[in-house]
């Protein structure tokens, strides 16, 4: 499997995955089409389906153009708004391509019909695309949902999967959820030095994905609510009102 990275607007970012043995490929979140039919055309693969996370314009926005330029072309999400959608999964639905198996994941909160890309091939790294539920360092705004479904989310379902798991999210965030979990846990060795790391990589205009499951595990403070820095920052134990709590630190915070 191949993962390519591709900047769009001011800081999303769309990805496009191949599979080498079939050459066909999935463009996750193709809000500018362009971009992804040269990365298609440069790589020689067949594009054959979109994975919409999720209805948000920068994310879902590009479908219906990039359906007129491919015909044929399969739109898979799990929210009615999303635009030019043609099918509908929901959790534990499994898409295939190629050699590649893409697992649905129902992620409810930034919006109440997201979905997250779990992508397998026997014998190669797993790569889940996590949209704007997970972030490096962070998670999505609770636009539609509560801090009981990003709880279920991060940590019932995405925190489930096998640690190497490489994370490919939405936006290029993470210096900023950084510098929040910094102020959450001060002493993290593991926040300072991906803090040193990050840094660097946005001075030389590198993206900071894709992370891994078992990293945001070390740094990221929405899959860290029971830890005892965390539920002290946040004056709560139950890890719902700690994910609550981070959350709206996190909504005012200065970077
Ligand atoms: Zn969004």
């Amino acid at each position: 499997m191949k993962v390519q990275v591709i900047p769009a607007l001011q800081d999303n970012y769309m990805y496009l995955i191949i599979d080498e043995d079939t050459r066909e490929a999935a463009a996750v979140d193709p809000v500018h089409p362009s971009e992804i039919l040269r990365a298609v055309k440069e790589s020689d693969c067949k594009l054959t389906k979109v994975l919409t996370t999720h209805h948000h314009w920068d994310h879902a926005g590009g479908n219906k153009q990039i359906c007129c330029e491919v015909p044929g072309l399969q739109v898979f999400g799990g929210d009615d708004r999303i635009d030019s959608l043609t099918c509908k999964v929901e959790h534990g639905s499994v898409i295939n391509m190629g050699s590649l198996k893409i697992e649905c994941l129902f992620t409810p909160c930034h919006t109440l019909g997201h979905i997250c890309y779990f992508v397998t091939k026997n014998g190669t790294q797993p790569a889940v695309f996590t949209g704007d539920t997970l972030f490096s360092a962070g998670c999505g705004r609770f636009f539609e949902g509560t801090a009981k479904q990003m709880h279920t989310a991060l940590n019932g379902i995405l925190a489930q999967l096998p640690d190497e798991t490489k994370v490919y999210c939405g936006h290029e965030y993470t210096v900023d959820n950084l510098k929040f979990a910094l102020t959450v846990e001060p002493k993290n060795n593991a926040t300072k030095e991906k803090f040193e790391w990050a840094c660097c990589r946005r001075q030389n205009n590198l993206p900071t994905v894709p992370s891994s499951i078992s990293e945001e595990k070390l740094f990221n403070p929405f899959m860290r609510v029971c830890e005892p820095e965390i539920k002290e920052y946040t004056e709560k134990c139950d890890p719902v009102e700690v994910m609550g709590c981070l959350r709206s630190r996190k909504d005012v915070f200065k970077a």
